[in-house]
């Protein structure tokens, strides 16, 4: 068995004739025709608002259409960065931000002086608890006198946030919200894509995302007002003059014309891609559904929150593209060689070790998965099947251990129990029923 990967990048064919135009018409440069195309395909998507949102908004009466505007970048990163910097972020700011994710949502907020403030996540989504977000506004303005800049939930694994909830806390406090859907593209809240909610939403296409451009990422604005404003800043800040006048400090970060002709092939497969996702994730809870100790983590059901009735989300209709399927392991679940988990130091890192660098000096922090889960991903990488912990939270790591953060346990919980499964376009049945047979066999 060919080693089966987490996510990996998955061309449609049309890539290539994309580019081939990009090099024929001499548009070898970052913007061109496919920069525009690619946004002008990106905002279709994610403007279209599925019918299934009529059902649960009742007053509606017609169907809703957006009208977002999107701005290609270099990188998700560069999209968090710049939507920070339009929200006024700067030194001495903070920034409230989901504690549970990849470093690219809160790493930005330190570029630019400021502060991040971690916020815990729920046990539902696993991500931003609003109730957690409000107390830490509160907390934050009788501490500093200053109301935090803005506020990124994140869609982990591609699980919509409680974005009602979150955005209606926001509001009442006049705090922006910058969705970081990195991971979460073509993920729908009530039929609705997320990074449309809030002022300004995060995509990314990174070579293991739900589509790829090689590396990029895009920005989603309210309108052209505000994507010129993105422009300008991703253009290194040119003042309209025959010769480069500066009045601002700029990045260069627009997407290439060629990564973009990448993206407008991806956009051909973009909803196979979501649809094989679900499937992957289906057959996963078919098929563990009986194995004691193992626990697939799905889209909330308005029964999840029903001992929450405050919850306005109780109602609400949550559609993961499930970027990774992830699972959790119970404490006492029993897995074939846990007593020799982080004996070793490790000396590929996590994600193929690209960029690392660093050797690790010890093989054990004091914030890690459970023995068994470390078993559990050793016990599958023999059988040649890529498995990976959860985020480790931003608030558990060393970089920021002077950051404030607003904790409840629910992240530290659930990364010590986590464990992520391949589910990429390259996923097959078998492969699943494969990786599953891998799981039964490793646990006693
Ligand atoms: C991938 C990712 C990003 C953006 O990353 P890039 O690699 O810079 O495109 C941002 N936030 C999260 C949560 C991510 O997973």
């Amino acid at each position: 068995m060919d080693r089966i990967y987490l996510c990996l990048a998955h061309m449609s064919g049309k890539e290539q004739d994309f580019i081939k135009e990009a090099f024929d018409t001499n548009w070898v440069v970052p913007m061109g025709p496919n920069v525009n195309a690619f946004e002008k395909d990106l905002e279709h998507f994610v403007n279209k608002v599925e019918p299934e949102a009529e059902t649960t908004i009742t007053t509606m009466t017609t169907t809703t259409t957006l009208n977002k505007k999107v701005v290609c970048l270099s990188a998700g990163t560069a999209a968090v960065h710049l939507a920070l910097l339009a929200c006024g972020v700067g030194p001495g700011d903070e920034v409230l931000v989901q504690s549970f994710t990849f470093c690219a949502s809160s790493h930005p907020i330190t570029y630019l002086g400021a502060t991040p403030v971690f916020i815990d996540s729920e046990r539902e989504t696993w991500n931003m608890d609003p109730d957690l977000l409000e107390e830490a506004i509160k907390d934050r303005i009788a501490k500093t006198g200053k109301t935090p800049k803005a506020i990124i939930p994140v869609a982990l694994y591609g699980m919509p946030y409680q974005i009602d909830r979150i955005m209606e806390i926001a509001d009442r406090y006049g705090i922006p919200v910058i969705e970081d859907a990195a991971e979460g593209l073509g993920s729908r809240f009530n039929g609705q894509v997320l990074g449309t909610f809030g002022k300004y939403g995060v995509l990314s296409f990174n070579g293991n995302k739900m589509i790829t451009t090689s590396g990029g990422g895009a920005l989603v604005c309210d309108d052209e007002k505000d994507k010129n404003e993105i422009l300008f800043y991703a253009t290194q800040a040119r003042e309209s003059y025959p010769y480069y006048q500066h009045e601002h400090i700029g990045y260069n970060y627009r997407m290439s014309n060629i990564c973009a002709g990448i993206g407008r092939g991806q956009m051909t497969v973009l909803d196979e891609h979501i649809a094989h996702h679900k499937h992957v994730q289906e057959l996963y809870c078919e098929l563990l559904k009986d194995v004691k100790g193992i626990t697939m983590h799905c889209n909330p059901t308005p029964a999840d929150f029903s001992s929450n009735v405050q919850r306005s989300t109780s109602n609400a209709t949550f559609d993961s593209n499930f970027w990774l399927c992830t699972c959790t392991l119970d404490p006492d679940l029993k897995v074939k060689g846990q007593e020799n988990a982080y004996k070793k130091v490790i000396t590929g890192a996590v994600g193929g070790a690209a960029g690392v660098t660093h050797a690790a000096s010890t093989a054990v922090t004091d914030c890690q998965p459970n023995a068994n889960v470390e078993a559990m991903r050793v016990a599958l990488d023999a059988a040649n099947i890529e498995a990976r912990p959860l985020w480790k939270p931003m608030h558990k790591q060393p970089v920021y251990k002077n950051a404030p953060a607003y904790t409840n346990g629910v992240s530290e919980s659930l990364f010590a129990v986590g464990l992520c499964l391949p589910a990429g376009p390259y996923v097959t049945d078998d492969h699943v029923r494969y990786i599953v047979d891998a799981i039964k066999s490793a646990i006693f």
